[in-house]
Parts: structure tokens; C-alpha cells; sequence
């Protein structure tokens, strides 16, 4: 029966080929950015995630750059 499927089916999207991928099958690399807003180091992580098991897309998220992904808590965080 699928039930347990059905509940237990996380799935993410690929930042770089942009498809919905199971949790299981997406990585995630995370990059200091930092130094982009003045904080110091560690402090600000862009999250880029990508499948695991497609070359292209690991290659990819290597140099993958998008203000998007920023971790907004950690300049807030930092603000006050
Ligand atoms: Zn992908």
C-alpha cells in the first residue's frame, strides 16, 4: 500500500535544473557569503541544492550564484 509513500514523500526542487526531486536524491552545498554583505565570515550561507545524481547539476552548483537563496535570518539575526 502506498499510504506510507503517499505521507512520507518529501521532495525538493533542484535549484539548477529546476526539477522536483525526491529529499533523498538532492544535495545541498552550502556557500559563505559572507563577505557579500559586510558581515564576517560564516554568518551568511547561501543554500544551493541540486541532484545528486546528475553530473551537470553538481558541476553546476559549484559556481550557482543567486541572492535569492540567502539565509535572511542570519543578517537579521546580526542587525540587532
Ligand atoms: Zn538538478
Amino acid at each position: 500500500m502506498d499510504l506510507y509513500n503517499n505521507i512520507f514523500h518529501a521532495t525538493c526542487i533542484c535549484h539548477i535544473c529546476g526539477k522536483e526531486r525526491l529529499d533523498k536524491d538532492i544535495l545541498i552545498r552550502l556557500k559563505d557569503i559572507s563577505k557579500r554583505y559586510c558581515m564576517p565570515p560564516q554568518t551568511v550561507w547561501m543554500h544551493v541544492r541540486y541532484c545528486s545524481d546528475n553530473p551537470e547539476c553538481i558541476e553546476k552548483s559549484k559556481t550557482f550564484e543567486s541572492a535569492g537563496k540567502v539565509h535572511a535570518n542570519s543578517i537579521e539575526r546580526k542587525k540587532t
